[in-house]
């Protein structure tokens, strides 16, 4: 069988659902194994073995934490190297994105960014202009080396007993060029991560920059925040919570827009969700063409009665 490595992206060990997808996608083209780095490895065996890593090469070294990106991808490019796998899945973040570009290089590889499907055949399907082309591609030089966008796949359990293998993490003197000094913890909401989350409420510039109601329709339905670039740009609500061309791409059970228009840049971030709601105050706003369910009132009016009614139901 081939082998595909998967890099398990993690914090401290509690791995992220884009790893179980990236497995799940390895699993239709070979035979994943999951590459580990830095420290936190107990933890993350679980779910590794859960989701088909037949074989995990650990790198716990904590030292790889105290880094930028550089140590990581030296390393992984010495596994890459050992091993001569099919190809190298990576999650698309940003740290995942640099990762793959310094593996390429280090590889001599060809590399393509932003899958939103790999094939058995490691046929690759990207979606350009705001989604308004799909491009399929492949790597034909070296050794593929393809970022895979969060809910590209749904993940499938495959329960294994991955045999380990442990890995010297030998790291130059320029990858360490960079040190991390210190970090800051993002304020806890308790609400899901919004890239992983099943249900998404997004604000845009409807709401006037009071993202109240959308937060209280959110934690009543236990989802995430995401906002338009006009709430962003406004200053209302954080970058990190941007959904679009620019920002996050989401692909969550249920998605409701309350207050966005449905600019092609918005879609092209959240159009793959299974199902869409559009609160919206103009029965012409163009994101009522896509949606399933539309709600044509003002949301400062209609979320908190929404949000009402679910917490009654809820008891
Ligand atoms: P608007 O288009 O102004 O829409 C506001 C909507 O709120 C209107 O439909 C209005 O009827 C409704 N409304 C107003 N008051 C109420 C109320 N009280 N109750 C209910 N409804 C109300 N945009 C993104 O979102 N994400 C991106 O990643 C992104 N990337 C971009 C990249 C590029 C290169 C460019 C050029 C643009 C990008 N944009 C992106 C911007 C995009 O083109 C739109 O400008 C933006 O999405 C508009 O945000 P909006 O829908 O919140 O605002």
């Amino acid at each position: 069988m081939t082998e595909i490595l998967v890099l398990v992206d993690h914090a401290d060990g509690a791995v992220r659902k884009t790893t179980t997808e990236l497995l799940t996608i390895a699993r239709r083209a070979g035979e994943p194994s999951a590459v580990f780095l830095g420290s936190g490895y107990e933890a993350a065996k679980e779910t590794l073995s859960a989701f088909g890593a037949e074989k995990v090469y650990v790198a716990d070294a904590p030292e790889l934490d105290d880094y930028l990106v550089a140590p990581k991808a030296e390393v992984l490019a010495q596994i890459a190297a050992n091993v001569n796998p099919a190809a190298v899945l990576i999650a698309s973040n940003p740290d995942g994105k640099e990762i793959a570009a310094r593996l390429a290089v280090k590889l001599e590889s060809g590399i393509i960014t932003d899958a939103v499907d790999v094939g058995a055949d490691l046929t690759t399907t990207q979606s350009a202009f705001a989604a308004s082309y799909s491009v399929t591609a492949r790597v034909t030089h070296g050794t593929p080396v393809i970022t895979v966008k969060p809910n590209s796949a749904t993940p499938e359990q495959a329960a294994t007993t991955p045999v380990e293998e442990k890995v010297a993490a030998s790291v130059s003197d320029t990858s360490k060029a960079a040190r991390i000094v210190s970090r800051s913890a993002r304020e806890a909401t308790g609400r899901p991560e919004l890239t992983e989350a099943a249900i998404v409420v997004s604000g845009g510039r409807g709401t006037g920059g009071n993202f109240a109601p959308v937060e209280a329709l959110a934690d009543a339905l236990g989802g995430a925040v995401g906002a338009s670039r006009a709430a962003v740009d406004s200053g209302w609500y954080p970058h990190s919570h941007q959904v679009g061309q620019t920002g996050q791409t989401v692909s969550p059970q249920l998605y409701i827009a309350a207050g966005i228009s449905g600019a092609i840049q918005h879609r092209a971030g959240m159009q793959t969700s299974k199902t869409i709601v559009a609160v919206d105050k103009d029965p012409e706003a163009p994101i009522f063409s896509m949606v399933d369910f539309g709600v044509v009132g003002d949301l400062h009016t209609i979320l908190p009665q929404a949000t009402e009614e679910i917490l009654k139901r809820k008891g």
